[in-house]
């Protein structure tokens, strides 16, 4: 799905959010991509295979310029759309390496890929190594004759690390590795992977890109050739976003901007609230000065996002009481949306993870993650103080 149509790139990001990908001229003049609900479409007289229009190729109306738009996001010549996040992974992941090849992966990544990796790439014969992407001075003991390509996260989760991406890109150019990153947490708001040198940047648009916490979908986003082949292996595994999913993803991405720049307000409030404030022994948000990476942080992204996790001083215990108290804030998994949401992560997020590699990342059972949303700071602020009690 090759980025077209209205809006340049020399757009700004508002501008691209509202117009790029959009049809011109509008279809039946139309100011939204009207949901193209058909699995069948006529074949001109002498057709071609570029003529054949079907859902799972996901070349309708309703993915072509939901895609055109996404790509313009991140600058990328192409993009394709997936019903789910863990489809745009596991399909570009199948796309880029071949049973015998290995992958360096960033610890502690999102659980389904974590469980991908572990449990089908390995019976495919791919194998990967862990590695601490904040370290390049260890990758190189990682590197196998076979590595293929590198994969990272914009900011992980739930310690909220920051990788060295540049790092990330030169280690790869090296080594004529592939470059991908799951830019989820980050969104193209705070964060342009393609541009820093990343080939593809993938995301869980069931999160922030959508934003309203109705949609499952995932993109991915990259050069025109690479997108190809990740569209060809899309194909066959079916992995297709529907036309009504496309039409809300669509729907949903336009106020991208507006709600992720009031997230990260908010989000860094919040985080300067908790590091002030009794009971709560640490923050990790790399909005702030304490935070290991704040500066890496501070040169790569433009705002440092609406996800943070802090530890509460009494542990597990502590942690049960603050959320049976919370009013306003929902428990709840899940993130990127427009209702703020706090969970365990040892017992939702990482509750796979063994207790021993829970507690080498720092995974404690006092500890809490929060996904902001664009409710009043204030009030928020008010939830979480009368929740941590005095
Ligand atoms: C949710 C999430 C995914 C998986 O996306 P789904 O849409 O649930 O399949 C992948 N990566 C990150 C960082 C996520 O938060």
């Amino acid at each position: 799905m090759t980025a077209a149509s209205s809006g340049s790139s020399g757009d700004r990001l508002s501008t691209l959010l509202v117009h790029a990908g959009e049809p011109r001229p509008r279809i039946g003049g139309a100011a939204n991509v009207p949901i193209f609900q058909n699995t069948v479409f006529e074949l001109p007289g002498e057709p071609e295979v570029s003529d054949i229009i079907y859902p799972r190729l996901s070349n309708l109306p309703n993915h072509r310029a939901l895609s055109a738009k996404l790509a313009a996001l991140e600058g990328g010549a192409a993009a394709t759309v997936f019903a789910s996040g863990m489809a745009a992974i596991s399909t570009s992941l199948l796309t880029v390496l071949r049973a015998g090849d290995h992958l360096l992966v960033q610890e502690g990544v999102y659980g389904g890929t974590h469980g991908f990796l572990m449990d089908d790439l390995v019976e495919f014969g791919i194998d990967h190594t862990f590695v601490d992407a904040e370290d390049p001075a260890a990758w190189q003991a990682a590197l196998t004759p076979t590595t293929r390509a590198f994969y990272t996260e914009a900011i992980s989760n739930p310690m909220m690390q920051v990788a060295d991406h540049r790092a990330v890109i030169d280690f790869a150019r090296v080594h004529g590795l592939v470059t991908i990153i799951d830019n989820t947490f980050a969104t193209p708001v705070n964060f342009r992977p393609l541009w820093l040198g990343y080939d593809l940047s993938l995301h869980s648009a069931t999160k922030y890109l959508n934003g309203h916490s109705d949609v499952a979908a995932g993109v991915a986003i990259g050069s025109a050739e690479l997108i190809e082949r990740v569209q060809h292996r899309h194909d066959h595994l079916g992995g297709c976003l529907d036309p009504h999913a496309c039409f809300l993803l669509h729907r949903g991405v336009k106020t991208l901007e507006l709600r992720v720049r009031r997230q990260n307000a908010t989000t860094l409030n919040i985080a300067r609230y908790l590091a002030g404030r009794s009971g709560v022994a640490r923050v990790h948000y790399p909005g702030l000065e304490s935070h290991p990476a704040h500066a890496r942080a501070r040169e790569l992204f433009s705002g440092f996002g609406g996800m943070l996790s802090f530890e509460l001083d009494g542990g597990g215990p502590a942690a049960a009481r603050f959320i049976s108290r919370i009013r306003l804030i929902l428990h709840a998994g899940s993130l990127g949306g427009l209702e703020t949401l706090v969970t365990r992560p040892v017992q939702i997020s990482h509750v796979g993870m063994a207790p021993e590699e829970q507690a080498r990342l720092g995974i404690s059972s006092g500890l809490v993650r929060m996904s902001v949303g664009i409710e009043d700071p204030e009030d928020l602020i008010a939830d979480l103080d009368q929740a941590l009690g005095g």
